[in-house]
C-alpha cells in the first residue's frame, strides 16, 4: 500500500525517549485517510501519540468494505525504501505485482512479506473477480542500519503457525515468536505479530516479553485488552515490562498483538520511504521520478504513482542519530 496523502508529513521516529519503560494502557484514536477514490482506511501508525512500536513503523487498518460493485483495492505501481511492508487480511483478496517480478495473490491468513532494501516498486489491486467483502491491514517494519541497503525480496507464507490458549484463544503468529511458535517471515530486529482471535466468553492471559513493547489493534469485535476494551479504529499502546497480557473477550473478537524490542536508531520517514537524512530521501524521490533504481512493475493497468513534493523544510532526524 501507497501513503496517499499529496502533501505528506515527514515524520521523524525511533528512539528510546519516546518508550515507556513500564507497562501503559494507552489509547491511540485512527486518523481516516482516503486511498484511491473509493476507500478509507484508518490510519493507527504514525499517530499524534506515537511513532513506532518496536520496528512497527505504519499500521492501516481497512474494511470489512463491501466491494461487489465497486473495483476495490487500486493501489498504483509506487516505490519503497528502507523497511518491510506486510500484507495481512481477513477478508479478500489482493493481487501483488514487484519489480523483482513477484505476482502472488494473497489471501486470508497467509502473509505477504516485501523487504524493499534500497529499493522496490510495487502495486497492489483487488483482483478483477473478487470478494465481496476486503477486510486487513498494511503494517510496515523499519529496517535497521545495517540491513537497510538488502536486495529486494518479496516473501509469500499461506502457511503460519498457529497458537492455541486457554478458554477460546487462538493465535496465528504472522511475524516473529510467540508462546514459542515462529513466523518463517524473515525479521531483521527482535519483533513479534500475531492476529489473536478470542471466542466469546475467553477470559485468559498471553505469556508476553518484558523486553518488549506491544500494541493492540482491534481487527473485529471487541476485544478487552488488559482491561481496555477496544472497538476498531483504535490502537492501544501497551508499553514494555509485561510478562504476560490479561485477554478477554464477550463477543468473538480479533485483534493484532504487535510487539517488539525498542527501536533505538533515530530514522526520517517520508511517503513511501524511511531514510537517515534529507539528502537520501529527496535522492530516492529523485530517483522514484526518473525510473532509475526501482526497477519496473509488469502487468498493471494504469500509470505509476508520481511523488508528492518534499516539504520545503529539510527532513531531519531529531536526537542522536545511530
Ligand atoms: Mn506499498
Amino acid at each position: 500500500m501507497s501513503n496517499l496523502d499529496l502533501r505528506p508529513a515527514p515524520t521523524v521516529c525511533g528512539g528510546r525517549q519516546d518508550v515507556t519503560a513500564r507497562p501503559v494502557r494507552e489509547l491511540l484514536a485512527a486518523k481516516q485517510v482516503p486511498l484511491g477514490e473509493s476507500t478509507m482506511v484508518r490510519r493507527l501508525l504514525p499517530n499524534l501519540g506515537r511513532r513506532m512500536v518496536g520496528a512497527w513503523c505504519f499500521i492501516d487498518h481497512y474494511g470489512p468494505d463491501d466491494i461487489a460493485q465497486e473495483p476495490g483495492m487500486q493501489v498504483p505501481p509506487h516505490p519503497h525504501m528502507g523497511l518491510q511492508t506486510v500484507s495481512w487480511l481477513h477478508d479478500g483478496e489482493v493481487l501483488h505485482r514487484d519489480s523483482v517480478g513477484s505476482l502472488q495473490t494473497v489471501r486470508p491468513g497467509e502473509l505477504g512479506l516485501m523487504t524493499s532494501g534500497r529499493a522496490i516498486a510495487h502495486s497492489e489491486e483487488s483482483p478483477r473477480e473478487h470478494a465481496r467483502l476486503l477486510h486487513g491491514a498494511q503494517l510496515w517494519v523499519a529496517l535497521p542500519d545495517g540491513d537497510r541497503h538488502v536486495a529486494p525480496m518479496w516473501e509469500h507464507h499461506a502457511e503460519l503457525p498457529r497458537v492455541t490458549g486457554g478458554g477460546g484463544l487462538r493465535a496465528t503468529v504472522v511475524l516473529g515468536e510467540l508462546d514459542g511458535a515462529a513466523s518463517p517471515g524473515t525479521t531483521f530486529t527482535p519483533l513479534m505479530g500475531a492476529d489473536i482471535a478470542l471466542a466469546a466468553g475467553t477470559d485468559t492471559r498471553l505469556p508476553v516479553r518484558p523486553d518488549f513493547e506491544y500494541a493492540a489493534l482491534t481487527m473485529s469485535g471487541e476485544a478487552e485488552v488488559d482491561g481496555v476494551r477496544l472497538a476498531p479504529g483504535s490502537l492501544l499502546y501497551l508499553g514494555c515490562g509485561r510478562a504476560e497480557l490479561p485477554l478477554r473477550a464477550d463477543v468473538d473478537s480479533a485483534f493484532m498483538l504487535l510487539g517488539g524490542e525498542p527501536f533505538e536508531e533515530k530514522i526520517v520517514m517520508w511517503w513511501n520511504f524511511i531514510g537517515r537524512s534529507h539528502d537520501e530521501i529527496s535522492q530516492a524521490r529523485e530517483d522514484w521520478s526518473s525510473g532509475s533504481r526501482f526497477g519496473e512493475v509488469h502487468g498493471y493497468d494504469g500509470a505509476p504513482l508520481p511523488a508528492p513534493e518534499l516539504p520545503p523544510v529539510p527532513l531531519k532526524p531529531r536526537g542522536r542519530t545511530r
